[in-house]
This record gives structure tokens, sequence and C-alpha cells, in this order.
């Protein structure tokens, strides 16, 4: 099988090539705009794997009350999606050029079992119209680069959308030194992950569906942290305000 292919090194070629970064200019400049036209909506999304199914029901519902720090938004948030689309510009153009059978959208509008998605890449046969590879660019500030359950769970779901057996993470650390590796890749067979993406699916619209605020489930103890869902009782976000006695779960129904 031909992908995937080794995103270190293809990178580092599309790199040193004039014409293949002018090229992922040109690209980079369309995905600013689609990474930074922000939506309102009321369903979920496939990017909402792994997120705790309360945090996902009040967001859906307008209930999130605690504003990120700027510092957050820009490094994170904002520094993620602008590094991530780069990556993809850089690769998109490798691939094309060095195998002109494939083609490779970045941000492609996807959908499975009802819930929708855009993918930050993958590659189709073009002219079978199969996909062949997804891949997601990830950052991260806080660690040695290593991939999570949620990320795999993430790609795979993308990856079984477009119906592609192969799915990868690409993951940057750019706060790592010496023996922590800055960069991982890590491959799966979507086969394999497709039990796991079912149930996560399914998780994700009883959530998003609940006629009443479904208990927290968080699989990390950052999500209580970083939660912008001041009613739940267990929010641990240091910027949550001070609201006096915690809201209960028949407020939050009404509200
Ligand atoms: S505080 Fe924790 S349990 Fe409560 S909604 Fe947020 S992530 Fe879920």
């Amino acid at each position: 099988m031909m992908f995937p292919i080794d995103i270190a090194d293809a990178l580092d070629r599309a790199n040193r090539d004039h014409t293949i970064r002018l090229k992922a200019r040109a690209n980079l400049v369309g995905l600013v705009k689609a990474l930074f036209d922000h939506q309102d909506r009321d369903e979920p999304h496939i990017s909402d794997t792994g997120r705790c199914a309360r945090e996902l029901w009040a967001d859906l519902r307008d209930l999130h009350d605690i504003e990120p720090d700027f510092k957050t938004q820009l490094t994170r948030f904002d520094g993620g999606h602008l590094m991530g689309a780069w990556e993809a510009s850089l690769l998109k153009e490798f691939i094309e050029a060095e195998y002109p059978a494939y083609t490779v959208y970045c941000e492609k509008e996807l959908e499975i079992d009802g819930v929708v998605g855009r993918t930050d890449f993958i590659v189709y046969h073009t002219a079978t119209a199969k996909a062949v590879w997804a891949v997601d660019f990830k950052l991260t500030w806080f660690s040695k680069a290593e991939e999570k359950d949620n990320q795999r769970l993430q790609v795979s779901t993308y990856a079984a959308a477009a119906g592609a057996p192969v799915a990868s993470i690409f993951l940057i650390a750019p706060s790592a030194y010496g023996a922590k590796p800055w960069y991982l890749q890590s491959d799966y067979s979507v086969a394999d992950e497709m039990a796991s993406v079912e149930r996560e699916l399914r998780r994700i619209k009883a959530a998003a569906f609940s006629e009443t605020m479904p208990d927290g489930d968080p699989q990390e103890s950052w999500r209580c942290t970083t939660c912008a869902f001041s009613a739940c009782d267990r929010n641990r976000n240091p910027r949550k305000p001070e609201y006096g006695a915690p809201i209960t779960e028949e407020t939050v129904v009404v509200l």
C-alpha cells in the first residue's frame, strides 16, 4: 500500500522545494479563511469525539460561560489551527507533485451516521475516487509528542467517514527538548478502530440530543480544569466566576 508515507520526511523535502512552498502558501490562504469562519451549531460534529458528555451538551445549548484566556486561545487553539494548516498545505503539494495519481483535500466536509465534520487532510485516488489516507495534525506545548486516545478516535472517525483504510496523527511538540521526541507520527488501521468509532458516535449523539443534562464523563482530568461550563459542580477551571451556590440540574434544564 502506498499510504501512509513518512510525514516528517515529506515535510523535510517539501520545505526544501521552492515551488512546493509557493503552492502551499496559496493553499494556506484559502484554508485560513475556512478555519476562522466560526459557525454556531446545535448538532454534534466529528470533532466532538472524546469530549465530556455534559460539556458537549452545554456547549450545544450555548451554556458555556467561561471565556478562554487569550494566551490559551492564541497558542493552543489558533496556533494549532495555523500550524496544522501549514503542515497540511506543504504535505498536500508534496504528495500531488510526487504521486500524481492522487488528489488531496484539506478541510473536506464528511458525514458518518448523521454526524458531520471537516477533516484536516484526506487523500483520494483520483481515478477511482476512493479515499486512501486521512491525517490529523496536532500541536502540543505541554509535553513530549505523545498521541492521545481521543485523537486516535477522532482521526479514525474522519477516515471511516471517507472510507479510507488508514489514518495517521502527526503531532508536533515545539517545546520538547533533549531526549524528548518533538514530533511523532502514529498510524492506525481504521478496521481495528471501528468498534470504538461506532461506540463513540452513539455516545456523543446521546449526549447532544439528551433532553436533560447528562452526567459528566471526562476521560482526562484536564477537561474539568479547562471546562467552560461553570454550572457543572465538577468544574475546577481557575477562571470560573464566583456564582454562589452550584446551579442544580433542574436550574440548568430551565436555562
Ligand atoms: S466540569 Fe468536567 S464533568 Fe463538568 S461538564 Fe466540564 S468536563 Fe464535564
